[in-house]
């Protein structure tokens, strides 16, 4: 190829993507392959803009708003005679959100001056990269700087095989062309409650199967018990210690063999979703002379900036270790341009924020109470209920809780848990508290607007030394 380029970013999902738009700003002559497919359509922004994050808030929010129509406004006083689906415009919708979004990235990288080469990319040896264009010649690139942002793709497990009609994974369960009446899913994690909730709110009855003994075991423990309790409640039935033995396709339903406290069991469903984690996506990625090297997961190895044992290249987002997240991936994409250009760029694992998006919603940064415990903190906790927050019960959004874990010797915060309304939003109040290494007599301190939901963090805070003011307290101080 004639073109020089400083920077070859190999993949363009929200990691990628990222990476080769802060290069450009930082004067770099940048090119990103990315060999998506999408609806036919060669596509930017990766699983995220995809298959995952955006077409899955998309459906979550559309089918939020069949259930609330529903059943969410007869207390506001509000009659409906009659309300009716039609899936067919709602998947619509999601299809166009996701296509304004990756053709936004499109013009993103066009207006960057990136060039975005329509294919697939391999690392060679000696830093070079093999670009096979969906049409035309092999060629090879020779850029100062190479960045792997391959993403990853669902884990199969050979107990349920997806054939994408009757078993999927979560890119088939954004498309049912039908409300399945009967829907089992495999996996009781974050993919399972959210795709689990969608389809819930749109007619199915849901049973979530789930290998472990516990219910969300990274999740603070109060949080996991409240939030089980709710999703139940909604409907969901979640079947905990609940292992899998098969699925298999019988004429036109899933029947599906599992083992719950010692009793074998079959139930039968009409679609059946294996969510059970996602693994690292490195196929065709690396030519066997490229140098890198890959852990026993399949993860791409790298230090705490993302660079590889190769120099000048570096891999992010779900390719490499920790949480396999959006957000993380675009702070490692920018990360390892910076420090490819000589800043000390860093990103703080410790305040990444996890957040599962039903409703209500789920969201926690930072350590929760039995983490901190192990990590030898004396610990102190601070927990206010929705329940008796104005807004909230405004709004009729009064389930959930704000909960925060402190150090008691110093007084310093730790992690702030949230299950209620707008949680993905009010967890970054806790994260930027968090980054500013924030006291809990610091929050205690602030003035929160009234009436709002960010009350609740106020009094959480101010629950941790038994001060909260809309409850009976005895503890003083
Ligand atoms: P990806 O987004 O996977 O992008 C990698 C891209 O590289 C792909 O498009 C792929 O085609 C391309 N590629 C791979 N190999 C090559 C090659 N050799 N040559 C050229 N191109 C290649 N995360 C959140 O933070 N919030 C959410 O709400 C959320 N919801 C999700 C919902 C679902 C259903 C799913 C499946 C995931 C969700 N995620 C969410 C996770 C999120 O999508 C990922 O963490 C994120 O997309 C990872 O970004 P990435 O850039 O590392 O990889
Ligand atoms: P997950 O790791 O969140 O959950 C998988 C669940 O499946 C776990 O609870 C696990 O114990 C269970 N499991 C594993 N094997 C099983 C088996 N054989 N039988 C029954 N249960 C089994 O994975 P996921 O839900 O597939 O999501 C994949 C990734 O995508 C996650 O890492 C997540 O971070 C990301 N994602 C994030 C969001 C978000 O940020 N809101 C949304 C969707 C996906």
């Amino acid at each position: 190829m004639s073109q020089q380029f400083d920077l070859v970013v190999i993949g363009g999902g929200p990691g990628g993507y990222e990476a080769a738009i802060r290069a450009a700003q930082l004067g770099f002559k940048v090119a990103c392959i990315e060999k998506r497919i999408h609806k036919g359509k060669p596509s930017l922004g990766g699983t995220c803009l995809n298959v995952g994050c955006i077409p899955s808030k998309a459906l979550l929010d559309s089918s939020h708003r069949y259930e609330d129509t529903q059943h969410g406004l007869e207390d506001h006083g509000i009659a409906v005679d009659s309300v009716s689906l039609d899936l067919q415009k709602l998947l619509a919708r999601k299809d166009k959100v996701v296509d304004q979004l990756t053709g936004g990235v499109a013009q993103l990288l066009k207006g960057n001056g990136i060039e975005w080469l329509q294919g697939s990319g391999k690392l060679l040896a000696g830093k070079k990269v093999e670009f096979t264009p969906f049409e035309g010649e092999v060629q090879v690139l020779e850029p100062k700087y190479v960045i792997l942002a391959s993403g990853s793709v669902p884990v199969n497990i050979p107990v349920a095989p997806v054939d994408e009609n009757f078993i999927v994974d979560s890119t088939g369960a954004l498309e049912f062309a039908e409300v399945p009446k009967r829907l089992g899913v495999i996996g009781a994690g974050v993919i399972g409650l959210e795709l689990g909730s969608v389809w819930r709110r749109l007619g199915s009855e849901v049973v979530i199967f789930e290998a472990t003994d516990s219910f969300l075991p990274m999740a603070d423990k109060a949080l996991a018990k409240e939030y089980q309790k709710i999703l139940t409640k909604q409907g969901l039935d979640i079947r905990i210690g609940a292992k899998v033995a098969k699925a298999e396709v019988q004429g036109a339903e899933v029947i599906v063999s599992f083992n719950q406290a010692g009793e074998d069991k079959q139930q039968a469903f009409d679609k059946l979703i294996v969510c059970v984690g996602r693994k690292p996506y490195a196929e065709g990625l690396l030519a066997e002379d490229s140098g890198i090297k890959l852990t026993e997961r399949g993860f791409v190895e790298v230090n705490d900036q993302c660079a590889t044992s190769i120099d000048g290249v570096y891999a992010i987002g779900d390719l490499v270790r920790g949480p396999m997240l959006a957000h993380k991936a675009m702070e490692e994409g920018v990360m390892a341009v910076e420090r490819i250009h000589g800043h000390a760029a860093q990103v703080n694992y410790d305040t990444i924020i996890s957040v599962i998006y039903t409703h209500p919603e789920a969201a926690w940064v930072g350590l929760n109470e039995e983490e901190a415990k192990a990590k030898g903190h004396e610990v102190k906790t601070g927990q206010f209920p929705f329940a008796v927050n104005g807004r909230a019960l405004a709004a009729g959004e009064a389930a959930g809780f704000v909960k925060f874990v402190a150090d008691a010797k110093t007084d310093r915060l730790l992690g702030m848990h949230v299950i209620g309304p707008g949680a993905s939003d009010i967890v970054h109040q806790g994260m930027i508290a968090l980054e500013f290494v924030s006291s809990v007599e610091d929050l205690q301190l602030m003035t929160f607007g009234h009436p709002t939901y960010s009350e609740v963090v106020h009094e959480a805070a101010l629950a941790v030394d038994g001060r909260a003011i809309h409850a009976i307290q005895r503890k003083r101080k």
